[in-house]
């Protein structure tokens, strides 16, 4: 493959501490490499450079998302994607098709996207679609805050044979990260009830959810995974939860022994209401934040929400019941045997509903609090609080106050009048966008090569039409809007695959996972796990298990247990 030279361009990357720098990026067999002879050359004069944009959590893929797919017809053809020389037809606003997905993230300039919520029982279903997702790298997160293998080994504090199982687990499912949902209400949720808070005893399994958060980073360190555990907390979208926001992060402060984070608190806006009911509902950003800026074992991302019609779907089952009870809308219910739940439910966000307007404040509030950028990172819980293709929207609201109060005259007066918003000034500059959307994104998830242009990174490029030495870009957002939507050029690997937000190669990616390695004596649990397989499950044990040739392109991370 010929080299690329990517000359002139004002370059973005936090990783090597370089801030809007004139340089060029030199690019050889895929990677960042300090110099080619014999290149392509592309001009990017007075146009930003950074690396390929990181998603850490999106649902794209897999049964809920397929399910939602079904559920939504109407999502289909009011956003159409037609057939081109290189690209295949699709539909789906909130929902694509697998395609669509790819080729969308890749006109925006990301190319690696994690999918966050794979029931393992699921994760055939999960990959079969990854393997359809063009265009970007990608892995998937194991559900594992209610599996009763978990639940059982972590109430015995069992946290060896408990690691031995999660790694299991990361090669049998291939995924990538543990993920915790509503740890241990998905568990109460298949007789109908939840927990209440971190210390209510999981129904039968006397087990509480803080026992669950802390066995599991415990577990994560044993095993020396990538990415921290990925937490989606208790009480997640009812008014109050700040408080268990607060005891979730709180309760494994003291398992953080060396200034590195050890828990990701994922679409945070959602678990940041404060209140008693909706009545007395309020934005808790200032109290999450203050916490946040003087710890730092925790990093966040946002779940910023949009005003759309969206569809919002969730392994939290119980959250989803009291979003169907309080909407009326179509509603999806699934129990996955002893694993996981799941709810979907179509939404429509309102600028003028007090509740929907005050969330929209609550994810900017957040940000914008947060003084260290490498702390929270720019995401929609894609679809929860609207598709991923809003994020040029969203960068324009982090760079631009103008942008946040062009919106705010159109919201909930209510709203407005409490948000903290209007008193805020920070405007994120080009670094910060560049830490929030990839470099940020990229560390938390341990992905070394990604993330960053120093040589021997991945040569995922994104090239976008905007001159921050010309233009105040904070007083023109729709500037900022428009070069973010269509990035100028996408390089994946080393090749051109998007010029001026057209896809012009379709490149399939690979699917990374954490192929976990365990003294042996951790490794010989297959024969018990066979024998709770027979009793409890409706699939065979050899049937569940997702071979390597299962992945269209399998990228296994070798990771070294540390028990
Ligand atoms: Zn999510």
């Amino acid at each position: 493959m010929e080299g690329l030279l990517i000359k002139n361009g004002i370059v973005y990357d936090p990783l090597n501490n370089i801030d809007g720098e004139k340089m060029d990026i030199a690019i050889s067999g895929g990677k960042i490499v300090e110099k080619v002879g014999n290149a392509k050359i592309l001009d990017a004069s007075g146009m930003i450079v950074m690396p390929g944009g990181v998603d850490i959590h999106s649902h794209i893929v897999g049964a809920k998302v397929n399910a939602g797919r079904l559920l939504r017809p109407e999502d289909h053809y009011k956003d159409v994607e037609p057939k081109t020389a290189i690209t295949r037809s699709g539909v789906g606003y909130s929902i694509p098709s697998t395609f669509t997905a790819g080729y969308r993230y890749s006109r925006m300039g990301w190319t690696t996207v994690m999918d966050p919520a794979m029931p393992p029982l699921k994760a055939k279903h999960t990959h079969e679609e990854l393997n359809d997702t063009p265009m970007v790298d990608k892995g998937s997160y194991p559900l594992l805050g209610s599996n009763w293998f978990v639940l059982e080994h972590l109430r015995a504090k069992e946290y060896e044979e408990c690691a031995a199982y999660v790694a299991w687990m990361m090669r049998a499912t291939k995924g990538y990260a543990i993920k915790i949902v509503n740890p241990g209400g998905l568990e109460a949720w298949g007789f109908g009830r939840n927990v209440r808070d971190i210390d209510d005893p999981v129904p039968n399994f006397d087990i509480t959810p803080r026992e669950i958060i802390q066995g599991l980073c415990k577990v994560n360190k044993l095993l020396n995974m990538p990415h921290t555990i990925h937490v989606h907390t208790n009480n997640l979208g009812k008014p109050g939860n700040h408080v268990t926001t607060l005891e979730t992060m709180k309760c494994v402060e003291n398992l953080a022994t060396d200034e590195k984070p050890v828990i990701h608190l994922t679409h945070c806006q959602f678990s940041c209401f404060a209140g008693h009911d909706w009545r007395t509902f309020r934005s808790a950003s200032e109290e999450i934040a203050k916490y946040v800026n003087s710890h730092n074992h925790v990093t966040l991302d946002m779940g910023q929400i949009t005003f759309t019609n969206t569809t919002t779907m969730t392994a939290d089952g119980p959250f989803q019941f009291i979003l169907y009870q309080i909407t009326g809308n179509k509603w999806v219910n699934n129990d996955v045997e002893t694993e996981t739940s799941s709810g979907i439910v179509p939404f429509q966000y309102k600028r003028k509903s007090y509740v929907h307007a005050t969330q929209w404040t609550i994810g900017l509030e957040l940000v914008l609090q947060i003084k260290d950028p490498w702390k929270i990172f720019l995401t929609t819980d894609h679809p929860n609080g609207g598709p991923f293709t809003s994020y040029p929207r969203i960068i324009a609201w982090l760079m631009s106050r103008k942008a946040r109060n062009d919106v705010m005259k159109k919201i909930s007066k209510r709203a407005r009048r409490k948000t903290l918003l209007s008193g805020i000034d920070r405007e994120y500059t080009l670094f910060e966008i560049a830490i929030a959307t990839r470099a940020g994104q990229a560390k938390a998830l341990g992905l070394k090569d990604k993330g960053h242009l120093g040589v021997g990174a991945d040569a995922d490029v994104a090239i976008y039409n905007l001159n921050p030495e010309k233009a105040n870009l904070a007083k023109q957002p729709a500037a900022i809007r428009h070069a973010f939507k269509h990035a100028a050029f996408t390089i994946k690997d080393g090749e051109i695959v998007v010029k001026n937000g057209e896809v012009m190669k379709s490149v399939n990616g690979k699917t990374y996972w954490a192929n976990v390695k365990a003294p042996p004596s951790l490794l010989e649990i297959e024969p018990e796990l066979q024998k709770v397989f027979e009793e409890y499950y409706t699939v065979k044990y050899e049937n569940y298990i997702v071979p390597d040739y299962y992945l269209a392109t399998s990228a296994p991370i070798l990771i070294h247990a540390k028990v």
